[in-house]
């Protein structure tokens, strides 16, 4: 006999093994059912996220579904001593989405279905409170209205205003039961005029519904967008939940809340949480009312409070994370609806890990494993400086550490368009809710006027590692006219706004923000990642500065300095413009000269001003080079030779402007000059300068320029070698793609490294390597590992060029067309394309080491401080990963977990 796939599991078949069928939420409410015992847990059942898939393929539900639920409300309404709709003494249920991966506030729940017009009075007589039961009955239709029929939640919500004001009452729970009654006949009429029929009275029609409609709500906008960002395949289908309710809305004994295991924002370990009393847990969450903290819990009901802190330390410790629990108290009996492991900012995170191995709850390893890299930047984020003195405006629930600063916005959409230009702003809004998360993205930072510490603001700022402050109730912010009124004083679009997300304060001085020292937590913890790890952690760094930052991050070296950053500002300007039209001259010279009709007097006076600015040019990189490796010394050091397009050191603009300055000054002899140079920054513009004159061609062309600057390197660090450490130097040549430019290119800087060393009492080595940041150079990397001490994956380049994305504009113009229409996962050029750039690098590396087995291996394009793409290139057997300096630690870290999973 064929038997119909297992769609069903009731909340005691299943583990926390079988997220991947159950979603994250079945998983755990059978995993607790199985650690706290049935009573603690509501008991229901899961509907699987294969039945979910299945139900998208057919657009229906999949052949034996409904048999499987009837079956399975059956066995509930056993165990839980109810019938669904009795219209005597009915079973409620809430139905919930549980995906995969936890999706917060992107999928809706439904609660107290089961009521409809004969069921409502049951319930009132059998609880005996009819307020009770038409509170509960309006609740239900308004949910039904929004979730399931996308009714305008506005329309309910200014029903219930109107409710309270004509009751004269500021809270709904001044309302009695006829008010609420009379209220649920309102709602009710507005879901039959915006659904166009009345509310289902059938409870398994009900149920039925409510199934589909959180099927359907994976597929809707909102979850489409957090998938999108947060990479999460549309393919995974979302489980259903179906689970008895417990009512937190009983009256003075009940309520709802939220509990952390630790406090959430510091990790200290205390628990902490938010309670509501004589509430439902949705309350809690949309942070309408005020909460009250878990002292006041205590205080309240003491004997619950300890089984919840009981509770708290069980899950914790079975889960090996800080948990973060949502519950509910009926009638002074304590359920819990959900555990997962606590999202959680940065240093709250560093100092979980660090206290859960000294309590020995968890290993190193393990203790590692529960930092999510990626937000650790947030710990590197300024705060206020402390020193300056600030005006507080007003005051919030520090919801989310860190302190920033930026023009005001009112909506998500403002703050994607002038986030997306760069501009630093503030989302400023009254609440939020999960249609803004695009815009959290954009924003520096998130202002509140309501909730706290776990309203939706909050967790997304949290979990997103955004300064953020919830609840400065004393701010009137006004969306629609965009404008705020804060301390007297009205502020529209634009206005400069502060926020310390640490403390909790509003301003609007213009408080300059510091840098964050590591703390000692955190400290530690990258000692242990240090332990683990395989990979090296290098970064970019082209001035003593950033080496010394990079260093004080803990980077074992530079792996990329871009020495063109040296050519600009405003000193070197000048120097440097001339020095490349000489350049240009001379080489013209060389040409005429070898094709036979050379002019003598143009050639040795182009030659002498090459030189000339050339030797000038020396002085000051070779100024430069001693500072980067005293800064760095006894680290490596790998200094790229000049690399980008010559076109960008010539703007035809500037010389035709010099040009019109000398005619219109009468200066004739240098306007004619001016011309002259003009003509040549005129002939070496290029249409498509990243695939032009730059990187080795340079150096081909110019050898005298690269000459001069492995001149500048040998001769800099053979004197910071002698009065200190030597650095380990690397000369890197960018763009080779031909194993020809690597042969003359590599003799040539040898003869000169050659001779330098040579003359001088040093024994010092100079390892010569090459950028792998043309497809070409992939394919042949065993020849160019044949004369190459080390290869650095440019791995910017190398995505540009293998799949011909400009990588200047594809990310302002097209790639967020593919993003948001998922014709690509990620945008490439913050993690690694594994199928097409990935592929060549694990090429390259495979042939390249088969060549050379000495051959070192690096990655310095951005990707080496996206964790996601070092754990790429950690399995692809790299050497070092080089980033910026502030991403460092996350590196550290993110080559740690590479290496432990
Ligand atoms: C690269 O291309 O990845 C690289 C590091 O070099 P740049 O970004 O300077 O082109
Ligand atoms: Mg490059």
């Amino acid at each position: 006999m064929s038997r119909d796939a297992d769609y069903v599991y009731r909340f005691e078949e299943g583990s926390r093994e079988m997220r991947e069928l159950l979603g994250g939420k079945g998983a755990n409410l059978a995993e607790m059912t199985r650690v706290l015992g049935a009573g603690r847990v509501p008991p229901g059942f899961t509907i699987t996220t294969a039945a979910c898939v299945d139900y998208m393929r057919g657009a229906a539900f999949p052949e034996g579904l409904e048999d499987q639920i009837a079956e399975a409300v059956q066995r509930l309404e056993e165990t839980a001593k109810g019938r669904l709709g009795d219209p005597q003494d009915p079973l409620l249920v809430s139905v919930r989405s549980g995906a995969r991966a936890s999706m917060p506030g992107m999928l809706d729940s439904i609660l107290n279905l089961g009521l409809n017009d004969a069921s409502v009075e049951g319930l009132a007589q059998r609880t005996g409170s009819a307020r009770f039961a038409w509170d509960s009955y309006r609740r239900l239709v308004q949910m039904f209205g929004d979730v399931v029929h996308g009714v305008e939640p506005e329309r309910f919500e200014s029903a219930l205003r109107e409710a309270r004001d004509a009751k004269g009452v500021a809270e709904d729970t001044g309302l009695d039961a006829d008010d609420l009654k009379r209220l649920t006949e309102r709602f009710k009429e507005i879901f039959a005029e915006d659904v166009g029929h009345e509310l289902a009275q059938e409870p398994d029609d009900q149920l039925r519904e409510a199934i589909r409609a959180v099927f359907d709500s994976w597929n809707g906008e909102r979850a489409r967008d957090y998938r999108r960002i947060n990479r999460i395949p549309d393919d995974w289908g979302t489980a259903v939940n179906v689970q008895r309710m417990v009512f937190g809305n009983r009256g003075e004994d009940s309520g709802s809340g939220v509990a952390f295991s630790r406090d959430e924002s510091t990790g200290a370990p205390e628990p902490s949480g938010d309670f509501l009393v004589n509430a439902q847990g949705e309350d809690v969450v949309a942070g309408i009312r005020n909460t009250e903290d878990l002292a006041g819990f205590a205080a309240r009901m003491p004997a619950v409070h300890a089984e919840l802190i009981e509770i708290l330390a069980t899950l914790e410790g079975h889960y090996g994370d800080m948990q973060d629990v949502e519950f509910t108290v009926e009638e002074g009996r304590l359920y819990v609806l959900q555990t997962r492991n606590a999202k959680r900012p940065a240093q709250a995170a560093v100092r979980f890990a660090r206290d859960a191995v000294d309590e020995g709850l968890l290993d190193r390893a393990q203790a590692l494993m529960t930092i999510d890299a990626g937000a650790l930047e947030a710990l590197l984020h300024p705060t206020f400086d402390p020193e300056t003195r600030y005006d507080v405006v007003a005051r919030g629930v520090p919801a989310s550490p860190g302190a920033a600063k930026g023009a005001i916005v009112f909506s998500a959409a403002e703050a994607m368009r002038r986030g997306g230009d760069g501009e630093a702003v503030i989302l400023v809004r009254p609440f939020t809710e999960a249609d803004d998360v695009a815009g959290f993205h954009a924003a520096s930072g998130i202002l509140t006027s309501e909730g706290g510490k776990s309203s939706h603001a909050a967790l997304v700022a949290r979990g997103m590692g955004r300064p953020c402050v919830a609840g400065a109730s004393s701010v009137e912010i006004d969306p629609e006219r965009g404008v705020m009124r804060v301390d007297g004083a009205e502020l529209s679009a634009g206005a400069l706004i502060g926020i310390d997300g640490s403390s909790g304060a509003v301003t609007l001085d213009d408080v300059p923000l510091v840098n964050p020292e590591i703390g000692e937590d955190f400290d530690e913890i990258l000692a242990w990642a240090d332990e683990c790890r395989r990979l090296g952690v290098r970064a970019n760094a082209d001035n003593p500065r950033d080496a010394a930052r990079a260093s004080s991050f803990g980077a074992e070296g530079i792996g990329l300095c871009r020495t063109e950053h040296m050519f600009f500002g405003e000193d070197r300007d000048g120097l440097v413009k001339d020095m490349f039209i000489a350049a240009e001259r001379w080489r013209r010279a060389r040409v005429a000269a070898r094709v036979g009709d050379r002019p003598a007097d143009v050639d040795v006076e182009a030659e002498r001003r090459f030189h000339d600015a050339l030797a000038a040019l020396g002085k000051l990189q070779r100024a430069d080079f001693e500072g980067i490796f005293h800064a760095m010394a006894p680290h490596p050091v790998t200094i790229r030779l000049l690399d980008p397009p010559l076109h960008e050191f010539l703007p035809v603009e500037h010389f035709e402007a010099e040009a019109e300055r000398m005619l219109a000054e009468g200066r004739h002899d240098e306007a004619q000059e001016a011309r002259d140079r003009l003509v040549v920054a005129g002939e070496l513009k290029e249409a498509n300068p990243m695939l032009g004159l730059r990187g080795a061609r340079l150096g081909i062309l110019f050898w005298p320029l690269y000459e001069m600057q492995v001149r500048a390197i040998v001769e800099a660090a053979l004197a910071v070698g002698e009065a200190a450490e030597a650095p380990e130097v690397e000369i890197m040549l960018p763009l080779i793609a031909f194993e020809g430019e690597m042969e003359a290119l590599r003799s040539s800087v040898a003869e000169v490294v050659e001779a330098i060393v040579s003359e001088s009492a040093s024994s010092a080595e100079f390892a010569v390597g090459t950028m792998i940041e043309v497809p070409r150079a992939c394919l042949i990397a065993e020849r160019l590992a044949a004369r190459a001490d080390f290869f650095s994956f440019g791995t910017n380049d190398l995505t540009q060029m293998v799949s011909g994305l400009s990588r200047d504009d594809a990310e302002g113009s097209f790639l967020p067309e593919y993003l948001a229409r998922r014709l690509i996962p990620a945008t490439p050029f913050e993690t690694i394309d594994e199928e097409g750039v990935g592929q060549l690098v694990r090429l390259a590396a495979e042939r390249g080491r088969g060549a050379n087995p000495e051959l070192r291996l690096g990655i310095c394009g951005e990707h080496g401080g996206d964790p996601e793409s070092v754990a790429f290139f950690h399995s692809v057997g790299l050497d070092y990963v080089s980033c910026s300096p502030y991403r460092v630690p996350i590196a550290r870290v993110a080559a740690a977990q590479a290496a432990i999973r």
